[in-house]
């Protein structure tokens, strides 16, 4: 569904990624795990249209989303939650959601609200909150749901665990892996591995802008190298 071909992408001049390779099949969760200032959120922004790669290519089913802009991959499908999450503050919780709708028909948006609700009820029952009030889990809860209002079929989701405590950050794992069982894929940016390598089927590590291990969740979970690293071990 996605392919990355040795990526080469940065600020200016500054080159961050050196030829990631990566690749997410239909209703995969994989993860990108590695330590801070590895390239994840690069690599993320490079997939999403927000920054031009200087090389290499990514394609969506097969396409190449250069020329692409962000609103047009959302089109496609490709759905991105920033780490910042990006709320509008002074919105309500429905009015939030209903801003991330803007690709679909009203019956379909009305559909997909229902869907948001049940996999956060807490957003059901604040619905008329404005979502500057919300703890960090709630407002991670709600940009999940924002962009599940576009009806994505490839989720990006970058650091959905920062500010969490372990025990959120497990519920919020584990919603991930239900909007997978619901067929949408999943690229998963996490610094911690633990907790990504558990739920991902496939995982990537990347370090100094380079995918240097690939494997299962599980294998990578059991790597030495990465139990070293990553998982303080
Ligand atoms: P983190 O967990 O800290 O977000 P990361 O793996 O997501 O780490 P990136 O945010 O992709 O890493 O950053 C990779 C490198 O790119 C870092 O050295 C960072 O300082 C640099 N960088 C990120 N954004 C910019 C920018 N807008 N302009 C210039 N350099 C940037």
């Amino acid at each position: 569904m996605l392919k990355l071909d040795k990526v080469c992408a940065g600020y200016g001049r500054m080159r961050i990624l050196h030829d990631v390779d990566l690749e997410l099949g239909e209703g995969e969760i994989v993860a990108l795990v590695g330590a801070n200032g590895a390239g994840k959120t690069t690599t993320l922004r490079s997939i999403c249209g927000q920054l031009k790669p200087m090389s290499g290519s990514i394609t969506l089913d097969g396409v190449p989303t250069a020329g692409r802009r962000p609103d047009q991959l959302v089109c496609d499908g490709l759905v991105h939650v920033p780490e910042d999450r990006a709320l509008f503050g002074t919105l309500t919780v429905e009015e939030n959601l209903r801003m991330g709708a803007w690709t679909r028909s009203s019956a379909q948006a009305t559909k997909s609200l229902a869907e948001v609700y049940e996999l956060f009820p807490v957003l059901a029952e604040r619905r008329t909150t404005v979502a500057q009030t919300f703890s960090g889990g709630q407002q991670q809860m709600l940009a999940i749901g924002r962009a599940l209002m576009a009806g994505p079929r490839l989720l990006m989701l970058d650091e959905p665990s920062t500010g969490l405590s372990p025990k959120l950050t497990w519920t919020m794992l584990e919603a991930v892996r239900r909007i997978r069982d619901t067929g949408v894929a999943v690229l998963l940016v996490e610094q911690n591995a633990k907790q990504a390598l558990a739920i991902a089927d496939r995982a990537y590590v990347l370090e100094s802008g380079a995918t240097v291990l690939a494997g299962t969740g599980a294998e990578l979970a059991d790597d030495n190298r990465v139990r070293k690293a990553y998982l303080g071990l």
